[in-house]
């Protein structure tokens, strides 16, 4: 037996759930890319993705995924050669990292592991042993969606201006774009990567680079800035064309246009409560459960994980079970654990975006019956904290 028909959930950490009215906005005939209503809808675009990193400097637009964005940014400020800091704490920094070395860059990494943030102390030694300042970019993953862990980058903007580091600071904030609050101006971000798939609502299919006048500096000078990838035609266009490189991801765009739209209505500050409210939700519902079996927090400090996604342990072969009844039984998907070992051992919950209490609220009763079902040993009461959360927090 089986009760997964209906509408289902699919809770992992991008890509996300992507709205109807983001669908419906998609569902068109293709339009012309050589004038009428495309042009005005892009250039639209560009306040609002401004607004939603809050940043006044520049945001260029690339058909391309995460990845895709990642190579942009670095492509834009290194040359051959350069020295860039990497502040891995997840497979996704390691990740970027891996970008950076295939650009010929020389690549120091601090790995600061999967259950902890970034601390400043040994990125404050690295930097202060740069006495040649051969850094040129500090890179970080604001969130990495492997571990759940959310880093404090004011801390790490300080901490490179203590140290009196002329470096670049480049944040991925591709998992928590327009989920956990970021400033990226006010923050001192120099630049600013994120795609479309996760906190956006849109397909996977566009990847973005903010960028102030500091990076557009560097970029002038770097010699990896190759045709296709260089920003400053596409923050700057000349013609349409330009800042696409080529053809316009068209449907992607009026895609993005809706859910851009959505996120303005609700209001930012908003969209970051809700993601709050709902993770603290899912968390109190996790603690309740830890306390009787194996589920644990992979990030201890609620004050240092993210509001759009959450990784958990579940004790080795029970991660395969629970999402497996979850999946089958009850049509929600849960994510894989990444980067741990054994990867089994792990589940991740994607709460970001196109989420609500009702979506997070039958999720945790969803997980509460998956557990019962496999026999995976849990404390009682997840459901009843959660709903009391929600119930006083909504
Ligand atoms: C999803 C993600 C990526 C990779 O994005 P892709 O679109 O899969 O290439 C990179 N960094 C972070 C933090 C992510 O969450």
């Amino acid at each position: 037996m089986s009760l997964a028909q209906g509408r289902q959930y699919l809770a992992i950490p991008g890509p996300s759930v992507v709205p109807d009215r983001v669908l419906q906005a998609m569902h068109r005939a293709a339009p012309n890319i050589y004038g009428g209503p495309l042009y005005d809808l892009t250039y639209s675009l560009i306040p609002d993705l401004k607004t939603i990193a809050r940043t006044e400097g520049n945001v260029a637009i690339y058909i391309g995924n995460g990845h895709a964005a990642w190579e942009a940014s670095l492509a834009n400020v290194l040359s051959r050669g350069d020295k860039v800091l990497v502040l891995a704490t997840g497979l996704f920094g390691l990740g970027w990292a891996e970008v950076a070395r295939g650009l010929k860059a020389d690549v120091e990494v601090i790995d600061y592991g999967v259950q902890a943030d970034v601390s400043a102390d040994r990125l404050d030694a690295a930097l202060r042993a740069d006495t040649g300042g051969r850094i040129k970019a500090v890179m970080v993953c604001h969130v990495d969606t492997s571990a759940g862990v959310r880093n404090d980058i004011p801390a790490i903007r300080k901490a490179m201006d203590a140290a009196g580091h002329g470096a670049l600071l480049m944040v991925d904030c591709i998992a928590s774009l327009a989920c956990d609050r970021f400033e990226m101006d006010a923050w001192g971000a120099d630049v600013t990567v994120a795609a479309s798939q996760k906190g956006l609502m849109t397909p996977p299919g566009l990847g973005f680079v903010w960028f102030n006048e500091k990076a557009a500096k560097v970029q002038e000078t770097a010699d990896c800035a190759t045709g296709y990838w260089n920003w400053k035609p596409r923050a700057h266009p000349q013609g349409y064309w330009q800042l696409f490189g080529g053809t316009a991801p068209t449907h992607h765009l009026y895609g993005l246009r809706a859910a851009l739209d959505m996120i303005m209505e609700e209001g930012l500050e908003n969209v970051w409560a809700r993601h709050g409210k709902l993770a603290r939700a899912l968390w109190a519902a996790v603690e309740a459960w830890g306390q009787g079996g194996p589920m644990a927090f992979n990030i201890k400090d609620p004050a240092k994980r993210s509001h759009a996604v959450s990784a958990f342990g579940l004790g080795a072969g029970n991660s395969d079970k629970l999402r497996g009844w979850c999946e089958e039984k009850a049509g929600l998907t849960l994510g894989i654990g990444l980067g741990r070992e054994p990867a089994d051992a792990f589940f991740r919950v994607g709460h970001m975006g196109h989420v609500n209490a009702q979506m997070i609220l039958a999720a945790i009763a969803t997980i509460d019956a998956g557990l019962k079902a496999t026999g995976i040993p849990h404390g009682a009461g997840a459901v009843e904290a959660a709903t009391t959360l929600i119930a006083a927090e909504a």
